[in-house]
């Protein structure tokens, strides 16, 4: 399948149509960053995440993934709602304070999908980015965003606040024209970044980030890159946070994306989550993908670094839990915070045990 008397235009005004921000078309031609892709690989800088290097030409190639592929349509959803964050309830990445965005992205991308079929027939894969799939790049050929210093992608009119999806077609379709860098010579990203994860301007290596820390990582946070966490408990905005292009910023129609009530709580009040409660809460965010243990874990970590003398005892429950993941990192927010006690601290705690107060 090839010719299609589809126009590019009546494809663009039916993700409009869909609630998509933006949408752009690019041939389905090898990803522009294949090679970085490869060398990123070889430098490990992918960590655990073992599904990134399966299969990277593939994942390179839009045409392995969908035999007879002649086109990507790229779309975007932008997800930015006002935050407001109160000190001592740890933060969330703005993308999962709401419903998880892949169940939005797959009932949008299977109307799309129907819709592709209905008016020109061919064969169509959708994906939102767990694809085999280089989607920034892909976005960026695409015409709808630029692939910034932070690696990620940016709109001048939505700033950094982007979901992406693709639509690999066997239509051809009219491409549109690459987007322009707009980076020029600020690096606000880079220097903010309290990792140093962007290890020069398009680089990263993800095993220092903290959204791949918090979120990928199945183990053992490491000791040397805890106390640089802070109070994050799910991913990190700081380098997005700092863009001048977030000036534009608008927000989200989606209001489905909106902050929750579960995601907005004292760090406390999560110790205390059982793994059912843990589920029924987190039930439509994209936090029940890394399940109580990664996520106690996270708070853990937080309160290791923001924790005061009230958080103590529901972190010594939870030195006691059945998952030596939880038990290990509880242990060391409650060493973390014993560190900081001041003598005062220490006589309200253990007033009937000045000896103990006092070392
Ligand atoms: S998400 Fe956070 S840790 Fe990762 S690169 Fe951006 S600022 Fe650094
Ligand atoms: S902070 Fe500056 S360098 Fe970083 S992505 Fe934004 S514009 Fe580009």
């Amino acid at each position: 399948m090839s010719a299609t008397s589809l126009q590019a235009d009546q494809v663009k005004q039916f993700a409009v149509a869909l609630g998509f921000d933006l949408c752009g078309i690019t041939t389905a031609d090898i990803a522009a960053q294949s090679d970085y892709y490869r060398k990123w690989l070889e430098k490990e800088h992918h960590g655990e995440m073992q599904w990134l290097a399966r299969d990277p030409l593939r994942r390179s190639d839009p045409r392995m993934v969908l035999y007879g592929a002649r086109s990507v349509i790229c779309v975007a959803l932008n997800y930015y709602h006002p935050r407001s964050d109160h000190p001592g309830r740890g933060r969330i990445a703005s993308y999962a304070l709401g419903r998880d965005y892949h169940l939005l992205f797959e009932e949008k991308l299977a109307a799309f999908r129907e819709w592709l079929t209905q008016q020109a027939g061919g064969q169509h894969k959708v994906y939102v980015d767990t694809g085999p799939l280089l989607e920034k790049s892909l976005a960026a050929r695409a015409g709808i965003t630029w692939q910034a210093k932070s690696t990620i992608n940016i709109h001048p009119k939505f700033g950094t606040w982007l979901f992406l999806g693709e639509i690999l077609t066997t239509l051809e379709l009219s491409p549109d024209r690459p987007a322009n860098d707009h980076c020029g010579t600020c690096s606000r990203c880079i220097d903010a970044c309290p990792t140093q994860a962007i290890t020069a301007p398009y680089q990263l290596d993800a095993r220092r980030c903290i959204a791949y820390l918090t979120l990928e990582l199945k183990g053992s946070i490491p000791l040397e890159l805890r106390p640089l966490i802070g109070d994050k408990i799910y991913g990190c905005d700081d380098c997005l946070e700092v863009c001048p292009w977030n000036r534009f910023a608008k927000t989200s129609r989606e209001t489905t994306l909106a902050p929750t009530e579960a995601t907005n709580r004292d760090l406390r009040d999560y110790l205390s989550l059982t793994r059912e409660q843990f589920k029924n809460l987190f039930s439509e965010s994209p936090i029940l993908r890394i399940k109580r243990r990664g996520f106690l874990r996270n708070v853990c970590v937080a309160l290791g670094n923001i924790g005061t003398a009230d958080d103590l005892p529901a972190l010594h429950r939870l030195h006691n839990d059945e998952e030596p993941l939880i038990r290990e990192h509880a242990a060391w927010a409650i060493e973390q915070i014993e560190k900081r006690l001041t003598p005062k601290d220490k006589h309200s705690i253990f007033p009937f045990f000045p000896n103990f107060a006092d070392s």
